[in-house]
C-alpha cells in the first residue's frame, strides 16, 4: 500500500484527506474527541510540508441533504484547538464556496470542508451517483490521503471512488491501524481471548465464525448475550434478542465445541424493570432471568457481578485481548459495571490489549480510562471487525 512517504513534495500542494470525525455529539458539544485526536498527526505531517489541507468526513447519518444538527463546525473547531492553529470552516462540501474557500488557502494552511453525507452521492449504490460527487471533490485537490480507519469498509465516494482519480496514499492513522490488527491475525500470542458486546448483534456474530480456529476463549457480553442464552433454552424476558439468528449462534457453539475453544456466556445478569437510571433492578442467574418482580418484562442491561469478575480474570491471564462491544449499557452507571471490570482488565494485561469500536472506545473514557492504559484503541469498529474477519475493505483495496 502507498503511504505518505511514498508521496513527493508536498509544498503548495492541495492535499485532500479523508479523516473519520464521526464524533459523539450532544447537542453540539463533542463527547468524546479520541477521532480528532486521532486524526492530528497526519494533519500536522502535512502542515509541516507546507500542503494546503483540505480535511473531509462524514458524521452522523444526514439522509443525503444539509441537517444542521449534523455540521461539521464544532469539530473543525475542535481540531483547530488541538492542532494549535486557525482551522477554516465552509458550509458546503463542493460547489462556488467551497472551491473560493480551497482557492484561499495558504501553503500549510487546514480547511474543513462541510459533511459529506449532505451529498446524496456519497452513499449512493448506483456507480455514477458515487463517482460525479468524487469527480467534484477531485477537482478542489491534487493529491488524496485516506486515512478514515473506521470509513475503509465502506463503498462511498470519499472512500472508494475519489482515491481512483487523484494520485493517493494511506495517511498515518490508516498505517498505525493496520499494524496493530495485523498483530492480531498474524501469529497472536496465546492465550488470545476476544471479548464481544455491544447492540449491533447479527452485525457481529460473524467475526466469532472467523475467530474460533484462531482464539483460545471468546468472552460473550452486552446484547449479544440474549441470543445465546434463548438459543440454550432459557427465558431472556424482554431484553435484546435477534431469534433468527439463533441457528447460527447454535453452529457457532458446536464449531467451538468442536475446536476446543471456549465461548463463555455470562453466568449471572442484572435484569431491570425498564430502561433508564431509574429503573428498579435485580441480579439473577443468567438461567433465571424471568424469576424477578419483572417477570417477562425484565430487561438484561449488564452482566452481573460474579461473571465481570469471571471475565477480568479471563482477560488478565491472557497474552493477546480484542474487545469490542460495551458489556452493558455503560451510559447509565447503574448498567455500567461489567464494562468497566473489562476495561480495566484489559489495562492490566501483560501483552497487547486492543480496544475498538466507536461505543467502546467511548466507553472506556467515560469510565475514567486513559487512552495509554491500553495498547491501542482503534478508532474503527466495524472496519476493526471487518478486518478480522478477513474480508476485503474497499477503501483499501483501492490504494494498493
Ligand atoms: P461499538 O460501537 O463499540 O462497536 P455497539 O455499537 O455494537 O458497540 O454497541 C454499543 C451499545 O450497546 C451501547 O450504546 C450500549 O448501551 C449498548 N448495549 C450494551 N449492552 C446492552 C444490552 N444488554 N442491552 C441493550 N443495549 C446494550
Ligand atoms: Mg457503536
Amino acid at each position: 500500500m502507498r503511504t505518505l512517504k511514498d508521496l513527493p513534495e508536498l509544498s503548495g500542494k492541495r492535499v485532500i484527506v479523508r479523516c473519520d470525525l464521526n464524533v459523539p455529539l450532544n447537542g453540539s458539544t463533542i463527547t468524546d474527541d479520541g477521532r480528532v485526536r486521532a486524526s492530528v498527526p497526519t494533519l500536522e505531517y502535512l502542515i509541516e510540508r507546507g500542503a494546503k489541507v483540505i480535511v473531509i468526513s462524514h458524521l452522523g447519518r444526514p439522509e443525503g441533504a444539509p441537517d444542521p444538527q449534523y455540521s461539521l463546525a464544532p469539530v473543525a473547531k475542535r481540531l483547530g484547538e488541538l492542532l494549535g492553529k486557525d482551522v477554516a470552516f465552509v458550509g458546503e462540501t463542493v460547489g462556488e464556496q467551497a472551491t473560493e474557500a480551497v482557492s484561499a488557502l495558504n501553503n500549510g494552511e487546514v480547511l474543513v470542508l462541510e459533511n459529506l453525507r449532505f451529498n446524496p452521492g456519497e452513499t449512493a449504490k448506483d456507480d455514477a451517483g458515487r463517482n460525479a460527487f468524487a469527480q467534484a471533490l477531485a477537482s478542489l485537490g491534487d493529491v488524496f490521503v485516506s486515512d478514515g480507519f473506521g470509513v475503509v469498509h465502506r463503498k462511498q465516494a470519499s472512500v472508494y471512488d475519489l482515491p481512483k482519480l487523484l494520485p493517493s496514499v494511506a495517511g498515518l492513522l490508516i498505517e498505525t491501524e493496520l499494524k496493530v490488527l495485523e498483530r492480531l491475525t498474524d501469529k497472536p500470542e496465546k492465550p488470545y481471548v476476544v471479548v464481544l458486546g455491544g447492540s449491533k448483534v447479527s452485525d457481529k456474530l460473524g467475526v466469532i465464525d472467523h475467530l474460533l480456529p484462531r482464539v483460545s476463549k471468546i468472552l460473550v457480553g452486552g446484547g449479544m448475550v440474549f441470543t445465546f442464552l434463548a438459543a440454550l433454552g432459557n427465558k431472556v424476558g424482554s431484553s435484546l434478542l435477534e431469534k433468527d439468528q439463533i441457528e447460527t449462534v447454535l453452529g457457532y457453539l458446536a464449531k467451538a465445541k468442536e475446536l476446543g475453544v471456549e465461548i463463555v456466556l455470562p453466568t449471572d445478569i442484572v435484569v431491570a424493570s425498564k430502561f433508564g437510571a431509574d429503573a428498579d433492578v435485580e441480579i439473577t442467574a443468567a438461567t433465571q432471568m424471568e424469576s424477578t418482580p419483572f417477570g417477562e418484562k425484565g430487561l438484561g442491561l449488564d452482566i452481573g457481578p460474579e461473571s465481570a469478575k469471571a471475565f477480568a480474570e479471563d482477560i488478565r491471564s491472557a497474552k493477546t485481548v480484542f474487545w469490542n462491544g460495551p458489556m452493558g449499557v455503560f451510559e447509565i452507571d447503574k448498567f455500567a459495571n461489567g464494562t468497566r471490570e473489562v476495561a480495566k482488565a484489559l489495562t492490566e494485561v501483560d501483552g497487547l490489549s486492543v480496544v475498538g469500536g466507536g461505543d467502546s472506545a467511548a466507553a472506556v473514557r467515560q469510565l475514567g480510562f486513559e487512552d495509554n492504559q491500553f495498547g491501542h484503541i482503534s478508532t474503527g469498529g466495524g472496519a476493526s471487525l471487518e478486518y478480522l474477519e478477513g474480508k476485503i475493505m474497499p477503501g483499501l483495496e483501492v490504494l494498493k
